[in-house]
């Protein structure tokens, strides 16, 4: 019997997380004083089992990505069916059904004009991709001096380098990796909030910035209406509109990052269509997937896909090892199946009904400066940062899990989540806002 035939049960937990403590990073996380970390052995429709039995309610869908919740029979079974058949082939000189199948529903599906699909690993390695088809498209424009980024304060990319250096310059650590980091230009983050009214105003920071660097600028990119990880902020979709209008006359591309946004979360497919306008290229990540296999995508438009294809490299210098991974594709191609088949525009709207009713209270709290929502997030957001380490016991004792960051205590829950379920989501965010004034 190998090592990973044994049960749970039969799984020295003591051991198992003093190995974990001892050997193993996690996301964000001290080597020498982590927080502790629950060990979870199965995970079912909106739940999450501990090792000792607990379940919890998944309020955070993995990180925004389990949008049709764990181990859904239709998505087991897809996959099951590819393992037989498949797990991985490489994809250069060679293709696939799962792949060509999520290229199609893609393209179908995503805003008009995007019809040439790159499928990479994960969310910042789509973002290292959009920015490397827009430095090269400019190469083959014969402007290889626009190879900066126009980039949102208050936005996040990713991890990798050059995401990185597009997300925030203060939260997102650009002054530990000075002197490694590309330099990019940064406009103020958007003050129109979803829902209120449009001030042109708000623009004309990120205006001035492309009349002054256009000859420097490869490409504006931001997160469209929601800036998550950065500080989840709803912002006003007339902002797009004039950034693709601005882009246009400068003559910049626009990198539309919609890993957290993409496929339903604000209530809109994606989340430009708030904005009824296309990006040049569009990263799609995280929910992708349902949250079962790690794949990514940049999409563009033809236009660009032919102008590098016609640059001095003559093709597009990317090709990850697990490109297009079929089974991650065939997770993707189920995911897409499921929220189409289902009433996914009523489930978000109602989850976004019932966030606000039942967070609305929070407002009033001492300690709270703001409760928003928008499609299937809820968000309270603190004057203080929050205590994870005084909050997640109380979570776990409310029988839902939930990780908040900074001064935001949040939710992106499965969209398959029941009213009664999610009302157990809020009622722990209500007790953890509450205990921020005791
Ligand atoms: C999560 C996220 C990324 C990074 O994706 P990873 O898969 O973690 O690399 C990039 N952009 C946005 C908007 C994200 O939310």
């Amino acid at each position: 019997m190998n090592a990973f035939a044994i049960g749970p049960d039969e799984v020295d937990w003591a051991a198992a997380l003093a190995f974990d403590r001892a050997h193993l990073w996690h996301p964000y996380t001290s080597m020498t004083d982590p927080l502790p970390v629950l060990p979870v052995v199965g995970a079912s429709g909106v739940e999450l089992e501990l090792a000792d039995g607990r379940r919890l309610i998944d309020g955070m869908s993995s990180w925004w990505a389990a949008i049709h919740g764990y181990k859904h029979p239709r998505m087991n079974h897809a996959l099951q069916q590819q393992l037989a058949r498949m797990a991985h082939v490489m994809f250069g000189g060679l293709t696939h059904g799962p792949a060509i199948e999520l290229g199609r529903r893609l393209v179908a599906l995503s805003p008009a004009g995007l019809e040439k699909v790159f499928l990479c690993d994960s969310g910042s390695v789509s973002v290292e991709v959009a920015i490397k088809m827009a430095i090269q498209y400019w190469q083959a424009r014969g402007q290889p001096g626009k190879r900066q980024l126009l980039a949102l304060r208050g936005g996040y990319h990713g991890d990798t380098f050059a995401a990185m250096s597009a997300c925030d310059p203060d939260t997102g650590m650009h002054h530990l990796f000075a002197g490694a980091l590309a330099r990019q230009h940064f406009a103020p983050r958007p003050r129109c909030r979803f829902g209120v009214d449009w001030d042109p105003g708000d623009v004309a920071e990120l205006e001035a910035q492309l009349e002054r660097h256009h000859g420097e600028i490869a490409a504006v990119i931001l997160e469209p209406i929601v800036q998550g990880a950065g500080g989840m902020w709803f912002y006003h979709p007339d902002y797009l509109r004039e950034v693709r209008a601005l882009c246009d006359r400068h003559g910049v591309l626009w990198i539309a990052d919609e890993i957290a946004t993409g496929f339903g979360r604000t209530g809109r497919l994606f989340a430009c269509e708030h904005a009824g306008v296309a990006p040049d290229i569009l990263c799609l990540g995280k929910a992708l997937t349902g949250g079962y296999l790690t794949l990514a995508a940049a999409l563009t438009t033809t236009e660009v896909a032919e102008t590098i294809s016609c640059g001095g490299a003559g093709c597009f210098m990317h090709g990850p090892t697990f490109m297009a991974n079929p089974l991650a594709c065939t997770a993707a191609v189920t995911s897409i199946d499921l929220l189409l088949e289902a009433d996914w525009a009523a489930r978000v709207q109602a989850i976004g009904a019932q966030l606000a009713a039942e967070l609305a209270p929070c407002a009033a709290l001492p300690g709270v400066r703001e409760v928003r929502v928008l499609g299937a997030i809820g968000v309270i957001e603190t004057e203080q940062p929050v205590d994870l380490r005084r909050l997640t016991p109380r979570f776990v004792e409310a029988g839902v899990w939930l990780r908040p960051f900074g001064r935001l205590i949040y939710t992106m829950p499965p969209y398959v989540i029941t009213p009664a379920e999610l009302s157990r989501v809020t009622a722990a965010m209500r007790v953890a806002a509450e205990a921020l004034a005791g």
